[in-house]
């Protein structure tokens, strides 16, 4: 057992931040470093971890406010998808851009990058075996809203009829926050529940998805 996984609430709006390390090389990726730097530098070295890089789902505020931070004292790469990269502001030429199918390796792991459209243009999600870190694309019982700039709500209905429900159904969900009475569920359970998976029609989808959501 040398993979390390963490999943850790921070901030004030709800948002997981996770951790996934390698303990034979002590390498740590840190995925969407926000609100509490010294919290997450805490857990790295008190499991003798170097954070070694970012992986960025989307370039809301609340999922990258502390890449700054981060970028003072680590010498961190930073992986974000392509299309999120203008988005951003500061760090811009630090990040190494990503598309769909890339492969990110973490020590001896390796994290699979899923672009995963609608919730903003370059949202992306990250499958770790049987561990995806959806962001802000996929909740329990929930969806990211649409309605902020780069969010498409036809794009998201896309993004789950072709890519997410193509998923082997046994992996676990691990959303950006914690908005729900579980932590993480399995996509199969959630293929069940989520009303936004259960969509009958893009039609049906599109009456769903309402401004409005708490989430950024
Ligand atoms: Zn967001
Ligand atoms: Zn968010």
């Amino acid at each position: 057992m040398s993979l390390f996984f963490q999943q850790v609430p921070l901030g004030p709006m709800a948002n997981y931040v996770y951790l996934i390390g390698d303990h034979a090389c002590k390498e740590l990726a840190v995925i969407d470093p926000a609100w509490d730097i010294a919290a997450i530098r805490k857990i790295a070295s008190e499991h003798g971890f170097t954070i070694t890089s970012a992986l960025i789902t989307h370039g809301h505020p609340d999922h990258i406010n502390a890449v700054e931070d981060l970028l003072q004292q680590e010498n961190a790469k930073v992986y974000m998808h392509k299309d999120e990269v203008p988005w951003i502001e500061g760090w811009k030429e630090t990040a190494i851009a990503t598309g769909h199918g890339d492969a990110i390796n973490i020590g001896q792991y390796t994290v699979q990058v899923i672009h995963t459209p609608g919730h903003t243009e370059g949202s992306q999600c990250f499958l770790l075996g049987d561990k995806m870190l959806s962001g802000d694309t996929l909740f329990i019982d929930g969806c990211g809203r649409t309605d902020l700039p780069g969010g498409n709500a036809e794009k998201l209905y896309y993004t789950f009829t072709d890519i997410i429900k193509n998923l082997p159904a046994d992996i676990m969900i691990y959303p950006g926050h914690d908005y729900a009475h579980d932590k993480c569920q399995r996509l199969s359970q959630q293929l069940q529940t989520n009303p936004y998976l259960r969509a009958h029609s893009k039609q049906d989808f599109l009456s769903m998805v309402q401004p409005g959501f708490k989430s950024l």
